[in-house]
């Protein structure tokens, strides 16, 4: 019979093998191993492996953010609940939040890189590189781009300015300032607050609205019309009889 190292399940005696993964031995029989891997508690393990960056070397098990093989007595739960490793994610988490930056992909694979969408660059992934990256002034200009269209700020003639349609304001065109006014500014703040609050499960879109200067309506998918995109008139169209009656 062969095992299946693929599974974390490897050869142990003559009568058992052992799962690396959840650290059991399992009578040597394929219907046992089988009946192992496709239990719940494997599953369980497999999936915290893909989502931490735990890899496995033949009989071992490795994790990749921490650069540390796992001690065979630790399960993979003790692992990940651990000081190094709970420190590394929570600031790993907070460093990438909002940066596109793909971290998935670095823990359920074997690259030693993440993947910055905006920059469209592999970057090695380290804490301290990671931190470097997300402030630099490149990066922050990458994500003022791809934010622009969604928060309804466009050029002018002006290179120095830049004009947010939401506040009808114009703001200097620093990227630093833009970022400022995106996520500080408390005007610009309620104005998405109070749409996105009446929008909310009405099937309604303003994504057009934001990234053309020119367009002055909300759409609703639901009814197929145009309504005036500010909160009074979408409030009025999303309390409408016309527009309840398209869930009814
Ligand atoms: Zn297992
Ligand atoms: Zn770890
Ligand atoms: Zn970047
Ligand atoms: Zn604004
Ligand atoms: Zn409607």
């Amino acid at each position: 019979m062969k095992t299946s190292v693929q599974f974390g399940i490897i050869a142990n005696s003559k009568t058992r093998v052992r799962c690396i993964f959840c650290k059991v031995y399992i009578p040597k029989a394929n219907k046992c191993i089988e009946q192992h891997i496709n239990g719940s508690k494997h599953k369980e393990n497999f999936e915290l492996m893909t989502e931490n960056g735990i890899s496995f070397n033949t009989d071992i098990l490795y994790c990749k953010p921490c650069k540390s093989y796992l001690p065979d007595n630790h399960s993979i739960s003790e692992h990940i609940e651990g000081a190094a490793h709970a420190n590394w994610v929570a600031a790993m988490d907070d460093l990438v939040d909002g940066e596109f930056i793909r971290l998935n992909a670095y823990l359920s694979s074997d690259t030693e890189n993440v993947f910055c969408e905006v920059c469209k660059k592999n970057i090695h992934c380290t804490l301290q590189n990671i931190e470097e990256h997300v402030n630099s002034l490149n990066h922050r200009s990458h994500i003022v781009e791809k934010l622009k269209p969604i928060n309804g700020i466009f050029r002018v003639n002006n290179e120095d300015e830049v004009w947010c349609k939401v506040c009808d304001e114009y703001i200097d065109s620093h990227v630093l300032n833009i970022l400022e006014h995106i996520d500080e500014d408390d005007h610009h703040m309620e104005w998405f607050m109070e749409i996105e609050d009446l929008m909310e499960g009405q099937d309604m879109s303003i994504v057009n609205y934001l990234a053309n200067e020119f367009e002055k309506f909300a759409y609703c998918n639901k009814c197929k019309v145009e309504i005036i995109c500010n909160a009074q008139s979408i409030e009025q169209h999303v309390n409408s009889e016309s527009h309840l009656n398209q869930f009814s």
